[in-house]
């Protein structure tokens, strides 16, 4: 069946013919993976796919997953709080330019009112000229109130900023962080794999996923599941001090080493293996032991100017190889 002249018909008919082209299955997750490609055809998405599809390989279900089309809602919604805090710091930086603006235009009429006053005891015949001279000291004394009360005006607003300043920043931080594990999150990886390429520095990418992650929320619940993530992600970073670890997302963490070989690296990545599948983990409730938690990892050098989706992809696919052959294991190339 095909689309005729309705667009929308069209991107229905396109979408089908991605999947079935793809062979992945109609699920919300896929359909919506092929609604964000197609309808933004020149799209970062697009690039991504185009690159990881070139020469006729097909995408999998995995790529799907590390490639994702949309931001989580945590991250849009960090987002959206930035943005309003941005535009009321605006709404106050212009709000501080209008109070300069008033003030300066007082104190130039102070300005003129004195000089009429000094003027008028000029002209009049002794100095003593007992009007002019009160005149005068009206005019200082409402100045200088009027002075003051700007003062405080400007301190009481230069203090909404430190604090509204303060308020942004930590915004800031918490649209790259992931709040589970408090580690740098998705977002935050890939600016820092961004600035990192450009300081020419040699970089290795690992890729590493809990394995049969799904079975412990299975057999202990959601929550154990997550008291998992966070042990797992405080025992990456303190076996890869110096090196951003990252929650990229699920049960699923990246590490950007930098200015490190590849045998170190994958030395270090093999003792935090080791740290994690020697833990002996247990329910904090009733002690009892939770068996084994172990994760395996894909290990890679970052060519010189590569996009991160390649080299991720090139991890991703090792990390593939260490679980079938057997998962708690570092697998490099
Ligand atoms: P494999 O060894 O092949 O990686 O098996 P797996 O079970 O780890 O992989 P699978 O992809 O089947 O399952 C991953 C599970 O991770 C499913 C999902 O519910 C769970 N998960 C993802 N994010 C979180 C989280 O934030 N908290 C908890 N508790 N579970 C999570
Ligand atoms: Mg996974
Ligand atoms: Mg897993």
């Amino acid at each position: 069946m095909t689309g005729g002249d309705d667009p929308a018909r069209q991107l229905y008919d396109r979408i089908g013919a991605f999947l079935f082209d793809q062979r992945l299955d109609p699920s919300p997750t896929n359909y919506a993976f092929a609604y964000h490609l197609l309808h933004d055809p020149d799209g970062p998405l697009a690039q991504a796919v185009e690159a990881l599809t070139e020469g006729g390989v097909r995408l999998t279900q995995r790529d799907i997953e590390s490639l994702g089309c949309e931001p989580p809602a945590n991250t849009a919604k960090a987002k959206e709080k930035v943005d309003g805090l941005v535009a009321q710091t605006q709404m106050q930086v212009e709000g501080f330019h209008d109070m300069v603006q008033a003030m300066r235009a007082e104190t130039e009429g102070f300005g003129r009112d004195l000089a009429a006053s000094a003027d008028a005891i000029r002209r009049s015949a002794a100095a003593t000229d007992v009007h002019a001279v009160q005149n005068v000291s009206q005019i200082t004394a409402t100045m200088l109130q009027r002075v003051h009360r700007a003062e405080s005006q400007l301190e009481s607003a230069t203090r909404e900023a430190v604090e509204l300043r303060s308020k942004l920043e930590e915004a800031r931080d918490n649209a790259r962080r992931d709040p589970l594990t408090d580690l740098p999150n998705r977002r935050a990886f890939e600016e820092a794999y961004a600035a990192q390429l450009g300081t020419g520095e040699r970089l290795c990418i690992a890729v590493c996923d809990v394995d049969h992650f799904k079975s412990v929320n299975d057999r202990f619940g959601h929550a154990v599941g997550d008291r998992v993530l966070r042990s797992i992600a405080q025992a990456l970073s303190e076996s890869c001090p110096g090196q951003l670890v990252a929650r990229y997302g699920g049960e699923e963490f990246a590490i950007l080493f930098s200015g490190t070989s590849i045998a170190r690296a994958r030395d270090t990545l093999d003792h935090a293996r080791a740290t994690v599948a020697a833990k002996r983990y247990r329910l904090r409730e009733t002690d009892a032991p939770l068996g084994e938690i172990t994760f395996s990892a894909g290990l890679t050098r970052v060519h010189p100017g590569e996009p991160l989706n390649a080299s991720f992809h090139r991890a991703d696919e090792l990390l593939y190889d260490a679980k079938e052959s057997g998962r708690n294991r570092v697998v490099i190339a």
